[in-house]
């Protein structure tokens, strides 16, 4: 007896939505929260107090030159240690899954904060989303970009239903129509994955209902998704 192969393998259960945080690292559409790594702030009062005695060093003694040394070697623990989280949760991560949506970071760069761009740079964002995207390739798995539409967070990942406002401390919601109880973080990583796998099935089927059909490979607003087309999330 053979196996039947089924024709429409359930794509979500290998599909996974990342969305990228500061309180954490990352949160995932399974419910998985990854720690901010931070480690230039754990490491900057050493590295500030290192600077200040570099600073203090007489021009072209020999204590300036070894002033420097520590802080170039403070700096480049730093990478060391933040490139070594990246690359070990970016292997688990292509390693467990087929599909692999995040969203897109220009458009998260477009919040217009200071801190934020700070934080970005610090917590590697873009070195992260690199590695998933050649590691995905590597293993002929699909690595998709989808762009962030203001109202992931706000939007019902099971029911679409879109709350008017959530504010920035709310961690949890429960959605007014369909009653589903919501991390909001998780909920968001949900509509990046929904998203990314709606996406790929207008990419492939023959048929794409209504009118918004998308381009394959281009991204889109969720508001335009059909929640059927992508499958049921998986229950948190
Ligand atoms: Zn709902």
């Amino acid at each position: 007896m053979t196996e039947k192969k089924c024709l429409k393998p359930p794509l979500h259960r290998k599909a996974i939505g990342i969305d990228l945080g500061l309180t954490h690292f990352c949160i995932t559409s399974n419910g998985n929260k990854f720690d901010n790594p931070r480690h230039t702030k754990k490491h900057s009062i050493n590295l500030k107090k290192k600077q200040q005695s570099l600073a203090r060093k007489q021009k072209d003694s020999n204590a300036r030159k070894k002033a420097r040394k520590l802080v170039a070697k403070i700096h480049s623990k730093v990478s060391r240690v933040r490139e070594d989280f990246l690359h070990k949760l970016s292997r688990k991560i292509v390693n467990e899954n087929q599909v692999i949506a995040v969203e897109n970071l220009n458009v998260k760069g477009m919040v217009r904060n200071h801190n934020f761009a700070k934080a970005v740079l610090d917590c590697g964002w873009g070195q992260f989303c690199t590695m998933l995207k050649y590691k995905a390739q590597w293993e002929g798995k699909t690595y998709i970009e989808v762009d962030r539409f203001f109202a992931s967070s706000k939007t019902c990942s099971v029911c679409l239903n879109k709350v008017d406002s959530l504010a920035l401390d709310v961690r949890s919601w429960t959605c007014t129509k369909c009653k589903t109880q919501h991390d909001r973080d998780i909920n968001a990583a949900l509509n990046i994955r929904n998203e990314a796998l709606r996406i790929l099935s207008l990419g492939t089927s023959d048929t794409a209902n209504g009118g918004n059909v998308s381009q394959p490979g281009k991204t889109s607003v969720l508001l335009d998704a059909v929640p059927r087309e992508v499958g049921n999330p998986i229950p948190l």
